[in-house]
């Protein structure tokens, strides 16, 4: 991605972007957020201590699965499933169901926390105006929509936006392991704290989880946290360090590309 469209994408999400002395003119090296970013490109920093509070949600099992389990599923079943899904109240408000969107071999996959009032609308995750930043922020490190794959830890809006209750999660979450298991991403992007706990099984604040690399399920599979669209919007000082979180991320993507 060129180094000119990565600053208008900046710019266009709020991030103050600054160039070291004598890269105006197009000369120097990559631009950076804050000036916060050199730092990153001495190397990934080390595994995040991520505090366990209980099993890690995907596991490795010698068990047979039954076939009418999402974990027996294949896309379309899954998809048919989640939309006749009435495992918890949430069913009773939602207007539709929100399943997930994107490439079905992506790369990197996005997991946010629940459908809110657009995405109820239009059956479709992160639409609204946190959807346009995730949007600028993908486009910041050379990625469109369409080439990742985008989904929630809940697929019904829970009324009046509140926080997903603990048990609506749970039985949310074989549909959201199915798909990442179908998706085999080689990075996650886990974004706002709900998808972060959720999904690291933590109680840990956000400060604390983002910014360096987990590994999740089975695979091991490296997941960077990092702030909510949403919450990004209302506090925008956050954007540069979220933006050293996707650079993160963008390296990751860059370095597996050739294995
Ligand atoms: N916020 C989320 O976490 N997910 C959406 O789909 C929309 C807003």
């Amino acid at each position: 991605m060129d180094r000119d469209r990565s600053s208008r994408y900046l710019q266009a999400m709020g991030v103050q972007v600054w160039r070291r002395r004598g890269e105006e003119n197009g000369t120097g090296e990559c631009a950076e957020a804050s000036g916060l970013a050199g730092s990153l490109m001495a190397g990934d920093p080390a595994l995040c201590p991520t505090e366990v509070a209980s099993e890690p949600p995907t596991r490795e099992t010698t068990e047979a699965v039954p076939s009418d389990t999402p974990a027996a599923m294949g896309w379309e079943q899954l998809h048919g499933a989640v939309t006749s899904c009435r495992a918890c109240e949430l069913c009773e408000t939602r207007t539709q169901t929100v399943f997930g969107v994107g490439n079905r071999g992506a790369d990197l996959m996005i997991i946010g926390e629940a459908p809110g009032a657009d995405e109820d609308r239009q059956g479709e995750p992160f639409v609204g105006r946190a959807g346009q930043l995730l949007n600028l922020m993908l486009q910041a490190i050379g990625l469109k929509r369409e080439q990742v794959y985008i989904a929630n830890i809940l697929k019904c809006r829970p009324p009046g936006n509140r926080d997903p209750r603990p048990q609506e999660a749970q039985r949310c979450e074989p549909y959201l392991m199915r798909q990442i298991a179908l998706v085999r991403p080689r990075v996650l992007l886990s974004v706002g704290r709900i998808s972060a706990q959720n999904l690291l099984r933590t109680v840990a604040p956000i400060g604390r989880l983002r910014g360096c690399w987990h590994e999740f399920g089975p695979d091991r599979t490296p997941l960077m946290v990092t702030y909510h669209p949403a919450y990004l919007l209302r506090s925008p000082d956050q954007k540069s360090r979220a933006w050293q979180d996707l650079l993160q991320v963008a390296r990751r993507l860059r370095d597996r590309a050739g294995n």
